[in-house]
């Protein structure tokens, strides 16, 4: 039984005041719902991890960085690496984000070193994967998650990547407020969890957690969270308002 994991992804949103009012309403709003099983993470920009982690102390909600570098230690400026991350207070880490392989030049040999730069350091990598819009209209959905997954995923044994989140984000729904329908978003779902299987075997792809990415708010997130491959949402722009964040949690509940 795979629990459901609502991530919120602040991106290059709130400064640190911003980020701990942030927290101060989550906190107390989902201190009025039974999570049950659910968990709840938020990934705030760095220079917030540390304080945001402080505040939540005690509480359920867990902190996740938005990536990291791989190497530990060094001369390597402006880089944050997984032991800084841990000692901020996170226990996750966003890998891979589709602005990240836009902007950034990641691929999926750089998401390969750091989810092991992540997993010795015993943070949870959140593996994001997805195809583009061009990608999706010339019928390519399933060699680009092959590819993206074999190729960020190589090397691991089965109890590694045991330990990994996947989040499916397909990049045309990422912040355009178009989001995948429902039905769209379990083919692909189900098709992660089919080449997991192939990966690592049967027991691992029925225990991997695989959240859904792309333009999840409060109206939408209850059909999308209710298909059986879709265990929870990586959000970005609802993430940064409380109570959206807190309805997409409650749609699971109710
Ligand atoms: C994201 O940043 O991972 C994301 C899904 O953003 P949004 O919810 O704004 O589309």
């Amino acid at each position: 039984m795979r629990t459901k994991l609502i991530a919120g992804n602040w991106k290059l949103n709130k400064t640190i005041d911003e980020a701990v009012a942030l927290i101060t309403s989550l906190n107390t709003s989902l201190k009025s719902l039974q999570l049950n099983n659910i968990e709840v993470v938020v990934a705030p920009t760095f220079t917030a991890l540390n304080k945001v982690a402080e505040h939540l102390k005690g509480s359920p909600i867990k902190v996740s960085a938005q990536d990291l570098f791989w190497e530990d230690f060094g001369a390597f400026t402006g880089q944050i690496s997984a032991p800084l991350i841990k000692d901020a207070g996170a226990t996750y880490v966003i890998i891979g984000h589709s602005e990240r392989r836009q902007y950034f030049n990641e691929t999926d040999a750089t998401v390969n070193k750091k989810i092991k730069a992540a997993l010795k350091h015993q943070l949870t990598p959140i593996v994001c994967i997805g195809e583009t819009l061009a990608e999706r209209e010339t019928g390519k959905v399933q060699e680009v998650v092959q590819t993206q997954l074999s190729g960020s995923l190589a090397n691991l044994t089965t109890a590694e990547a045991e330990k990994i989140v996947i989040a499916y984000e397909p990049v045309w729904a990422i912040g355009t407020g178009k989001t995948a329908t429902p039905e769209q978003a379990e083919e692909v779902h189900a098709m992660i969890r089919s080449i997991l299987s192939q990966l690592f075997g049967n027991d691992l792809s029925t225990r991997t957690q695989i959240l859904y990415g792309g333009s999840v708010k409060a109206s939408n997130s209850k059909e999308i969270l209710s298909k059986p491959n879709i265990d929870g949402a990586l959000v970005g722009g609802a993430s940064l308002k409380a109570d959206e964040f807190v309805g997409i949690i409650a749609s699971i509940l109710n």
